[in-house]
């Protein structure tokens, strides 16, 4: 090969270098939230209590050290409930919303990730009760903040709400919440995106659900799955396949039922899901690192190819 076109070549895999998704992320502090989001000072993050309130004001601290913009005083948009079980406890949710205005469109993307967990419980056989809820969801959560981090640097095209959520494992509270009482019309949203967790799977495979409903959205996609790392997988959105069916299973539930488009990217379960084993040492940061990429990838191209429709 002639020397030039060794340069050459060399030059055009350099670019494609600097321009892959991985470069888009600060990974030091993608691992750096998750950490703290899952450590055991913020005793698994439910709702109502003092861990939770930790995580809510580091995210919010976060959102205003980006200049973001919010409908909500504080980023906080506070909400109660009623919990399911015996006596029906009234519980008090809050949910830290950030927005950053589109430069070509009205219309609205809302990246959700839930922040709470389920606290203290059982003790497992390592006398643990601490359910850190690594993987779920303080991986969806950090990498919110690093979107959040990258799109107030380079703004979106359509506008971005940035919405970690409270209260979804007490039955999707806080997106319900969020929807009942959204800053813009729900007319003018385009698209959930949701992550719940994304931080490790044994088989490298990373799940998008809901294009079974959004064929449209899987075709936007497919060229960003091809060879993807982890593997980019449609699926888990297949009415009556029961529990192999994700569309109710998260946040996104609550934007499915109002009609609105979203897409869903959590793993398969994992022996640690909702134990006290669920922490930092038990995820696998190279896969958290690639799969936020990764999604942020699909986000960007999203942005870009739903302008069109
Ligand atoms: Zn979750």
């Amino acid at each position: 090969m002639h020397i030039y076109r060794k340069v050459l070549l060399l030059s055009v895999c350099l670019f494609l270098v600097s321009q892959s998704n991985a470069q888009l992320l600060n990974e030091r502090s993608l691992i750096k939230s998750m950490v703290f989001l899952s450590s055991d000072d913020l005793a698994g993050r439910r709702t109502g209590e003092a861990g939770n309130q930790q995580a809510r004001e580091f995210i919010a601290k976060r959102f205003g050290e980006l200049n973001l913009d919010t409908h909500y005083s504080d980023f906080l948009q506070s909400f109660s409930f009623q919990g399911r079980g015996n006596g029906q406890k009234k519980y008090e949710g809050v949910n830290v919303v950030a927005f950053i205005p589109g430069t070509e469109s009205k219309k609205v993307i809302v990246v959700t990730a839930h922040f709470d967990h389920v606290g203290i419980g059982r003790k497992n056989s390592q006398g643990d009760s601490i359910y850190n809820g690594a993987d779920d969801n303080a991986s969806g959560t950090a990498a919110l903040l690093e979107f959040a981090d990258y799109f107030s640097k380079n703004p979106p095209k359509h506008g971005m709400i940035f919405a970690a959520l409270d209260a979804e494992e007490l039955g999707l509270q806080g997106a319900r919440a969020l929807v009942r009482d959204f800053p813009f019309s729900l007319d003018q949203v385009v698209l959930n995106l949701n992550m719940d967790m994304i931080s490790r799977n044994e088989k490298g495979e990373l799940y998008v659900s809901g294009t079974h409903y959004y064929p449209e959205l899987k075709t936007i996609l497919e060229p960003l799955a091809k060879n993807s790392t982890p593997k980019l997988l449609f699926g888990h959105d297949v009415p009556g396949t029961g529990a192999d069916d994700w569309t109710r299973s998260s946040d996104h539930a609550a934007f499915f039922e109002e009609k609105i488009p979203h897409l869903y990217f959590g793993v398969e379960d994992h022996p640690d899901y909702h134990q006290p084993s669920d922490e930092y040492k038990n995820i696998d940061p190279e896969f958290f690192v690639s799969a936020s990429s990764l999604v942020l990838g699909c986000l960007l191209t999203l942005d870009e190819e739903l302008l069109k429709e």
